[in-house]
């Protein structure tokens, strides 16, 4: 009795925040996938200074993470012990428009863009519309379609690190490559600039229609799915080497390879993140003996196993 009157949860021991701590989050309510344990907390700051303070005063030895959008993301049935931090508060949706360029708040869904460069007649950034997600995630990813990708467009970027420290900071800070960054893991993005050029509201929507198009031809659309599964090996392309090695039709539990992209996984409603993850890594496994290429996952994989 005395044990669990004094007991002392997760929360009792973070610092006092503007912004909301909940406990226990269902995280396939926050990925794509729909899959995933629960969060032990979800942290969801007020701002910027809310999220330093509570950089600066955690306590060292509670895990954290991030999550933007979860649209690439696979988290595990055992969920994320420590605190999952989501910028998911007005502040962190702000956009500005500036004269060539626009600075977007790391909480901002990609496809919110679309108003703006609409409204604003902003041309260049089209591509990023048709991307899931959020802004943060897409610097981390280095987000890309259509020929283009996060990189090309980025002028400047404000991150906070572990310790609460807002810092400026320029696009080889990042080092992003293909579908990758390379800054310090306890980087947060808080908002990017990026370059715009002037446009038409017509030619804007008709850069729009094309994508929305090509991807309900080409991609499985309305499904549970993180995108991409794979990245493309140098020079060649992820979901030819799956199909070739024999892999397009697998399935495991609840988890499925796309028929329309078989490099897309779906959850057909009653996957678990273990199904989805075996089925990956039985793709791995086989086009690595067919082929003996090693496909590397794009969708990034979090938190324990159940
Ligand atoms: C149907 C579908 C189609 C897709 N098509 C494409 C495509 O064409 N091109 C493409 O590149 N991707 C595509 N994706 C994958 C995905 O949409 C992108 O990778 C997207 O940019 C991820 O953003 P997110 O906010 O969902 O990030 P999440 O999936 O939530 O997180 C991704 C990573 O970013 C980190 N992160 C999130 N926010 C921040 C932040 N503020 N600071 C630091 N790190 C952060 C997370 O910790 C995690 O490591 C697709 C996904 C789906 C479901």
């Amino acid at each position: 009795m005395f044990n669990s009157l004094f007991k002392k949860t997760l929360t009792d021991i973070l610092p006092k925040v503007r912004g909301k701590y909940l406990k226990n989050v269902p995280l396939s309510k926050h990925t794509w996938f729909g899959v995933g344990g629960p969060a032990e907390v979800m942290f969801i700051p007020e701002d910027l200074e809310d999220l330093s303070h509570f950089l600066l005063r955690r306590p060292y030895n509670v895990p954290i993470c991030l999550i933007g959008g979860g649209s690439n993301l696979l988290i595990r049935d055992g969920g994320i012990p420590g605190v999952v931090i989501k910028l998911d508060s007005p502040y962190f949706r702000q956009i500005k428009v500036n004269e060539n360029s626009i600075t977007c708040f790391a909480g901002l869904k990609n496809i919110d863009l679309k108003k703006i460069l609409l409204n604003e007649e902003l041309g260049g950034l089209e591509f990023l519309c048709s991307i899931p997600g959020c802004i943060g995630g897409s610097i981390k990813t280095n987000a890309g379609c259509f020929g283009k990708c996060i990189k090309d467009v980025l002028l400047c970027a404000t991150i906070v690190d572990g310790n609460g420290e807002v810092k400026e900071i320029l696009p080889d800070d990042l080092q992003l490559s293909y579908r990758n960054s390379l800054f310090p893991d306890d980087w947060i993005i808080v908002s990017i600039t990026l370059k715009t050029e002037k446009s038409t509201k017509e030619q804007i929507n008709k850069i729009l229609e094309e994508q929305k198009e090509y991807r309900i031809k080409n991609q499985p659309y309305n499904e549970k799915t993180a995108g991409s599964t794979f990245k493309n090996p140098e020079g060649l392309r992820a979901w030819e080497l799956i199909k070739k090695s024999g892999c397009a039709d697998l399935h495991i539990g609840g988890a499925k390879v796309s028929e329309k992209h078989c490099n897309f996984l779906i959850n057909t409603g009653k996957a678990s993140a273990a199904d989805i993850e075996t089925l990956g890594d039985t793709i791995v496994k086989k086009v690595k003996e067919q082929t003996s290429i090693t496909l590397e996952w794009e969708v990034k994989k979090m938190g324990i196993n159940k």
